[in-house]
């Protein structure tokens, strides 16, 4: 079988199991979008849903958190992870989507870099959700996997994601990251690779050197 044929094996797999959709945040508005997106880093779905309501039922706009207290956005996303830290790069990077883009967070992925806490995985998948922008955002899942599966041998994120950006075929760069994640928390972990009981196990690269 062919790497090209192993791959497609491997992507209609995860599409079997995972779905090509996913369950997006609970938001109203594109910076709501961002918000969550930031929130979710280093928290669980779970710690994020238990914030956005309170949060968004008190901010409609960007201009209100942006007029806020850090104080007071803290109170609203004491559920997530480095609340702190999150509740002032919100209040600044809300300020930054008001004042430099009239309330509407920018569509290209150099500008979303240039707002408050946006990383590069914040903004990727910001674009995907928010206005189908293909792109692969490379976590610690992805990274972990694609490496294991012989897709990738970059030492960093983003060689990485330049090599799924080549292996991959376009229309499933935007959910390679959360069927990755979903395999990556169940079978493929971190601590383990469950090969034993892998639904990919026959196309991967990994599981064929155990073999050997
Ligand atoms: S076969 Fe093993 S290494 Fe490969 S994806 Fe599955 S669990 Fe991970």
């Amino acid at each position: 079988m062919t790497k090209k044929e192993k791959r497609d094996h491997v992507l209609a797999r995860l599409d079997e199991l995972y779905g090509t959709e996913k369950e997006g945040f609970y938001h109203n508005a594109d910076w709501q979008l961002l918000a969550a997106i930031m929130l979710s880093a280093q928290s669980t779905d779970k710690q994020v849903d238990e914030a956005l309501p309170g949060l968004f039922g008190r901010f409609h706009t960007a201009k209100e958190v942006a007029e806020a207290d850090v104080e007071e956005i803290e109170s609203y996303i004491r559920s997530v992870g480095l609340y702190k830290n999150k509740a002032k790069n919100l209040k600044k990077c809300c300020e930054q989507i008001w004042k430099e883009y009239g309330g509407k967070v920018p569509d290209t992925l150099e500008e979303v870099l240039k707002l408050a806490g946006v990383g590069r995985k914040t903004g990727t998948l910001f674009l995907a959700d928010a206005y189908g922008t293909p792109g692969v955002t490379v976590d610690t899942h992805v990274f972990r996997i694609s490496h294991r599966l012989g897709w990738a041998k970059g030492k960093n994120p983003v060689e990485t994601e330049a090599e799924l950006m080549k292996a991959l075929p376009v229309d499933h760069w935007n959910r390679i990251n959360f069927q990755l994640i979903y395999l990556g928390r169940s079978v493929c972990t971190a601590r383990r690779a469950r090969c034993e009981e892998c639904p990919l196990a026959e196309w991967c690269e990994k599981k064929l050197e155990r073999k050997s």
